[in-house]
């Protein structure tokens, strides 16, 4: 009998990428993580998720400050200094990804930095700086990630026009600041450079902010964030850009609107796109789809059944959290483990101020598929937590299922709803009925409060508010 580890080769070290490899390692796998960066974390914590975050953070205080005059606290305006702002940001990033370091090596993982590519179904090779390393393994995990898509006509060389990780570089404060896209990228970052004081306009080609979101949700957060805007722009396209001046010239074509403006920055965040090519899958036997995924199973395995694929290149939702669990899927069924990749709930969040949060399913996709649902809404005018932040602009959804009244979904919009939509995510994941939220005891006063209480909306029992509908 054998006793020789299995060797995994790991590509790219982004949340689902070092996930994977950190827990092969504790599991007793030889194991090799390659990435261009000179420590893990992938986009998310160099470019994405955790400087953004640190961000919004920054301009949450700035924010609450200004509202600290309603119940007579009131502060100067805030001066902001750029580079101190900038140096504490990329602190955070630098302290997080050198933990992630100091992990690996913690568990023996090779760390192999450079650009991999793969030479044949069972080699990577690996390139740094003209140095060639090859990684040879007898299962692979692809986990490259994403781009962002920048359309062919918005495609010029120039360091006016932004994608995320320029914005987040936050090398100034431009005056004004165009937003291509009212997703995700553009109204986090559109809110953090509100804050800082840019006039900031928002171009989206749809009708409305977060196509897809469930409106309810999406008007409260409009509600506070488009009053802050210089302007929003829906059903608009931006058809042309070029550099003019000391800042860019785009022409706007939509509904209402069709001519050209001037900018000192714009911002491209129209959606990312799978980092599928040139690595080499050509060689391995693993599969794209039209739209550049890898195609895997329902384990995570690809057409080559000892290579894996997980996170944004595997398929939608590009979320960090996703990856991170697809990676333990695959390394459970590379080691034989009854594992398979079948989530009930994958949560989302956007770090606006409101945040929206929601998990399983929504109330647009039941209306859509036509699954009969009741609906409970608790808003948060009716929170005593809520009263004293000053932040009642909020409320708390549930999707039930009739009859059996078990929890199909949640969603939340308000101040700090990325932090309650977990609650959701384990009612959704253990079948939990409307009866077990309501038995669950919420600490008071606390926001958790209304998940309990649009528990009780559907029967009308809850103490703090009465729904209008009422069931008998
Ligand atoms: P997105 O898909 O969320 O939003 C892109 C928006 O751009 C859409 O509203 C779309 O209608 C609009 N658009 C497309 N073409 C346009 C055009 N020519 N002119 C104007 N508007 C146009 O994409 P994103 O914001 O770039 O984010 C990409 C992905 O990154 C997201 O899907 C998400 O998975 C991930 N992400 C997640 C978070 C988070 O979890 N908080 C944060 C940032 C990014």
């Amino acid at each position: 009998m054998t006793t020789e580890r299995k060797r995994l080769a790991v590509l790219g070290a982004g949340p689902g990428g070092y996930t994977a490899a950190y827990l092969a390692a504790e599991k007793g796998m030889d194991v090799t993580l390659i990435d261009t960066q000179p420590n893990p974390g992938g986009i998310c914590c160099f470019v994405g998720c955790i400087p953004s975050k640190a961000l919004l953070h920054a301009a949450d205080v700035i924010n609450s400050a200004a509202e600290g005059d309603a119940f007579g606290v009131t502060f100067n305006k805030p001066a902001i200094d750029l580079d101190k702002l900038r140096a504490w940001k990329d602190g955070i990033v630098r302290q997080l990804t050198g933990g992630l370091g100091m992990l690996g090596r913690a568990r023996r993982v090779k760390y192999v930095r450079g650009r991999g590519r793969f030479s044949d179904a069972g080699t990577i090779r690996v390139m740094n700086e003209g140095e060639l390393t090859e990684v040879n393994f007898d299962y692979a995990i692809i986990a490259t990630g994403s781009v962002p898509v920048i359309p062919g006509p918005l495609r010029i060389e120039s360091d006016r026009v932004w994608d995320s990780t320029a914005a987040l570089e936050l090398r100034e404060k431009p005056e004004s600041l165009l937003v291509i896209g009212g997703g995700y990228i553009g109204l986090e970052m559109a809110s953090v450079y509100v804050a800082l004081g840019s006039n900031v306009t928002v171009v989206e080609a749809t009708g409305s902010l977060l196509p897809g979101v469930d409106a309810d949700l999406v008007k409260v957060l409009s509600d506070r964030l488009v009053p802050r805007l210089h302007e929003l722009l829906l059903n608009t396209r931006v058809n042309s850009i070029a550099e003019d001046g000391d800042g860019i010239t785009v022409e706007l074509s939509g509904a209402d609107i069709q001519e050209s403006r001037h900018f000192d920055r714009a911002l491209i965040a129209v959606g990312r796109r799978p980092n599928s090519a040139d690595l080499g899958l050509e060689h391995t036997g693993v599969q794209l789809n039209e739209r550049g995924f890898i195609e895997v199973d329902h384990q995570r395995r690809t057409a080559n059944p000892a290579i894996f694929a997980i996170g944004d290149i595997a398929g939608e939702p590009m979320l960090a959290h996703k990856a991170m669990h697809e990676g333990q899927t695959a390394v459970e069924v590379i080691l034989g483990e009854p594992a398979v990749w079948q989530p009930a709930a994958i949560p989302a969040v956007v770090f606006t101020d409101p945040e929206i949060a929601w998990c399983g399913l929504t109330e647009t996709q039941a209306r859509t598929r036509g699954v009969d649902v009741e609906v409970t809404r608790y808003p948060w005018t009716a929170s005593g937590r809520a009263l004293t932040m000053g932040r009642t602009d909020g409320h708390t959804k549930l999707i039930i299922e009739p009859g059996t009244e078990r929890i199909l979904g949640m969603a939340i919009v308000g101040h700090g709803a990325g932090e309650m939509i977990a609650e959701g995510v384990l009612a959704v994941e253990m079948g939990a009925r409307v009866e077990d939220l309501k038995q669950s005891i919420h600490p008071h006063p606390t926001l958790t409060e209304t998940v309990m209480e649009s528990a009780e909306l559907l029967t009308n029992t809850s103490a703090h508010y009465i729904a209008r509908r009422r069931r008998d």
